[in-house]
């Protein structure tokens, strides 16, 4: 006979573990499936240096805050680990680990799940298995010649590993940033292919970036009242890192990596880059001071001027006269493309007919097209902050009191 319970959650992330903390709080008897360990991701699928780009003040989760030191640095992957590791045993999250879901059938009363450790029957699924668990590839690789070493952010560890020489990363937001500057520290010259990217500055008048964007509530901003949601969901991560420093094209410029346009197609070896790296360029000038502006704008209205420094403008991004638009890959110049074009999540084990033919679930703020059915954790789900730690508490609630409802209508 299966097991019964009324909840199932994927996914022992901070997002499933937040669904847990408000299951618990409203009674509802669940377990939380996980493949791996607690903190799965942040354990086995980032890079060695990798820290949070949000600083130590903004990790927090339902009744659980960062109370260190230094309240203004940035987590490591161990800290992060023992933040999350922290947070389930805090919450008494019932985890059951090493267990992985293989598929997920509609039945009669609720859903069917099967784990490589037995099925379980319930009312009600949580789906918190992350937005990134696959990186996304463009099919221009495919050209790429034999010659060159491909890997993704989650085969890199740190730059030693990669062969000497010259290396072209693809894709200019947080991770491709970030990627670029450690690898060009390392002596291998960095080419970075740059398309439409979100440029910050780490602080501003005087203070985190990310402290603006809380305070002015710009990632508070509720998925119905986005108002172009698909864009805003495919909206790259911003070019920040977790150092006080800024690490925008100009700093990676000044380092000596070479800026280029976005990748656009493999022809008999030689990559051919857009010609409009200019115009991105421009285009994330123009946001950042709009940004900024909305900054000034709120910092006055609510009687915080004199708390900030002055105003502040930053120096247009210094776009090479003229940009290579080709790279032959057969000339031993690039000997590594870095694709770091962005993730995807995985729910090829969702066996219930609600994803696009994108990969897409449809769900209207995490209330999936299917009764019962619940997801968290993916991008603007409720709110700009989503897929951030210290963005779960609120999308974990209002859903969690959804599926409360579901079940008492429903039962
Ligand atoms: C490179 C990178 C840097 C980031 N930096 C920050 C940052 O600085 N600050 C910030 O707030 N956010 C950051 N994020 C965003 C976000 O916080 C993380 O992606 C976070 O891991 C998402 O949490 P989650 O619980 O939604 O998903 P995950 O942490 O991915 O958790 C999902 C869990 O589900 C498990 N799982 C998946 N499929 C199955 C299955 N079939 N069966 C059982 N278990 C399964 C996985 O093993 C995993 O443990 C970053 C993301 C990335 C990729």
């Amino acid at each position: 006979m299966p097991e019964r319970t009324t909840t199932v959650v994927i996914g022992a992330g901070h997002a499933g573990l937040a669904a847990s903390h408000f299951l618990r709080a409203r009674a509802i008897d669940h377990v939380v499936l996980e493949r791996g360990d607690v903190a799965n991701s942040w354990r086995r699928e980032r890079w060695d240096s990798l820290r949070l780009l949000t600083p130590n003040w903004q990790s927090r989760l339902p009744g659980h805050r960062y109370r260190g030191p230094d309240p203004d640095g940035y987590m490591t992957m161990g800290e992060v680990v023992e933040f999350i590791d922290h947070f389930a045993a805090l919450s008494h999250a019932p985890v059951r680990t090493n267990t992985n879901v293989k598929s997920v059938h509609r039945t009669d009363d609720g859903y069917d799940v099967s784990t490589d450790r037995g099925e379980i029957r319930c009312r009600t699924v949580v789906i918190a298995s992350g937005a990134c668990n696959l990186p996304a590839v463009p099919r221009l690789h495919e050209g790429v010649p034999a010659t060159v070493e491909q890997i993704t952010p989650f085969g890199y560890r740190g730059a030693e590993a990669l062969p000497d020489g010259g290396v072209l990363v693809v894709g200019a937001s947080a991770t491709g940033v970030q990627l670029a500057a450690e690898i060009q520290r390392s002596g291998r010259p960095v080419t970075l292919s740059t398309g439409e990217h979100v440029r910050l500055p780490r602080t501003y008048r005087g203070r985190d970036v990310l402290w603006w964007m809380e305070a002015a509530r710009v990632w508070e901003e509720r998925y119905d009242e986005v108002p172009d949601i698909d864009r805003a969901r495919r909206l790259a991560s911003p070019q920040l890192a977790g150092i006080r420093e800024t690490l925008d094209i100009n700093a990676l410029c000044a380092m000596g990596v070479e800026p280029v346009g976005r990748a656009a197609t493999v022809r008999d070896g030689e990559l051919l880059f857009s010609g409009g790296l200019r115009n991105v360029i421009s285009l994330a000038d123009l946001k950042m001071d709009r940004l900024l502006t909305t900054f000034d704008q709120w910092a006055m209205t609510s009687q915080k001027d004199s708390d900030v420094k002055p105003p502040e403008r930053f120096e247009p991004t210094r776009v090479p006269a003229s940009t290579r638009l080709r790279l032959d890959l057969r000339s031993g110049e690039i000997r590594t493309i870095v694709w770091a074009t962005g993730f995807r999540p995985d729910h090829t084990w969702l066996d219930v007919p609600v994803v696009d033919e994108k990969g897409h679930l449809n769900h209207d703020g995490g209330i999936v097209d299917s009764p019962g059915l619940y997801a968290l954790g993916l991008p603007v789900l409720r709110r700009r902050k989503s897929t951030f730690i210290h963005g779960i508490e609120d999308d974990a609630r209002e859903v969690i009191d959804h599926l409360t409802r579901y079940l008492a209508v429903r039962h």
